[in-house]
């Protein structure tokens, strides 16, 4: 490849008409003044496989998102020790013939946790509430950065069995086991919790948990969210009304796309100048919803008056 020529990134999935990390990227990109652009590709189920043997050929490498995070993993030639572990691919490099697939949520997770609330999980004991994809890759961050325990509570309690049976096999320094997500279980784990963290879907748009047991949490718990929109989310909203400190899901984004940067190009992105350009995207788009709500609140009105 010529020295200079600008070669194309980009994130894959369906939908991805919302996804932020083009603004991000492409801000750390100019910054750097680096030969890279990035953007958005839309990718149907179906035409995964489609996509690595004909579009993907352009690119250095890409970001996957849902729906595509585990079905990728088949369809790569190797995979890093973290996406092995996880069973999941956020990020794609192209290295000759080969598709490399690693994992940076986890890690970008604990980046976060550390440069935002300079929280270290070794020997904390920590609970998940949800027990989807993202749980998944920071349990796995949790339990190799030497957590002392990590309880996984979900609303299917056989999800959270199935990932905790499955982890517990693969990553056996760090107990990990399976709850509800309500009830006397889930209370006895918020009473000796060092960081609670949210990775379900209840936050995202500001939805919210009804009676979380939040009277049981153990005082001056870490309450971490990963939904970034909005970016104070209810529940977070509800642990600070309660004293507890807290750390909000935007600073995940950010480091697991630094971390994608990084290996594509070699090179280290300006982390702050991400989060900036993510924050004032994410403001301007709250700020149109907020419009938007104010607009159908109103019309039912105006045909009143009529
Ligand atoms: P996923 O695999 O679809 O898992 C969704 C999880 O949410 C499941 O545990 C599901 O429980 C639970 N859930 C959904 N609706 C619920 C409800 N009404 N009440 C209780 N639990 C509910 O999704 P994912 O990939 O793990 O992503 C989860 C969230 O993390 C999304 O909001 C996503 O935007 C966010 N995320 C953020 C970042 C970041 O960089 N900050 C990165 C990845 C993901 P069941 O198993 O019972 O259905």
């Amino acid at each position: 490849m010529p020295k200079n020529k600008v070669q194309s990134l980009a994130v894959i999935g369906d939908p991805i008409s919302h996804s932020l990390s083009p603004a991000m990227q492409n801000a750390a990109i100019q910054k750097l003044k680096a030969p890279y652009r990035f953007r958005a590709i839309r990718v149907h189920p179906e035409q995964l496989a489609r996509f690595l043997k004909g579009p993907a050929q352009k690119l250095a490498g890409f970001n996957v998102t849902l729906p595509h995070k585990e079905a990728i993993v088949p369809l790569l030639d190797r995979l890093a020790y973290e996406a092995k572990l996880i069973g999941a691919v956020n990020t794609v490099l192209r290295r000759g013939d080969e598709w490399i697939g690693f994992n940076t949520d986890g890690a970008g997770y604990l980046m976060s946790l550390q440069a935002d609330r300079q929280f270290s999980p070794r020997g904390k004991r920590v609970v998940i509430l949800g027990a989807g994809g993202a749980a998944r890759a920071l349990a796995v961050a949790l339990a190799l950065a030497h957590a002392k325990s990590i309880t996984v509570a979900n609303r299917t309690v056989k999800r959270a069995e199935q990932l905790a049976k499955e982890l517990s096999f693969r990553l056996r320094g760090t107990p990990l086991r399976a709850i509800p997500l309500g009830g006397a279980k889930l209370e006895a784990a918020l009473r000796d919790c060092h960081l609670l963290i949210n990775t379900t879907r209840v936050g995202l748009g500001g939805s919210s948990f009804q009676d979380f047991p939040w009277t049981k949490l153990r005082r001056g718990a870490l309450v971490s969210d990963i939904v970034y929109s909005p970016r104070v989310t209810p529940f977070l909203k509800a642990a600070r009304r309660r004293g507890h400190p807290i750390h909000t899901g935007e600073g995940m984004l950010v480091f697991q796309g630094a971390l994608a940067f990084e290996i594509w190009s070699g090179l280290k992105p300006d982390v702050r100048l991400m989060r900036r350009e993510l924050l004032r995207r994410l403001r301007e788009r709250e700020l149109r919803d907020k419009s938007k709500d104010r607009g159908k609140r109103s019309a039912p009105r105006g045909r009143r008056k009529k």
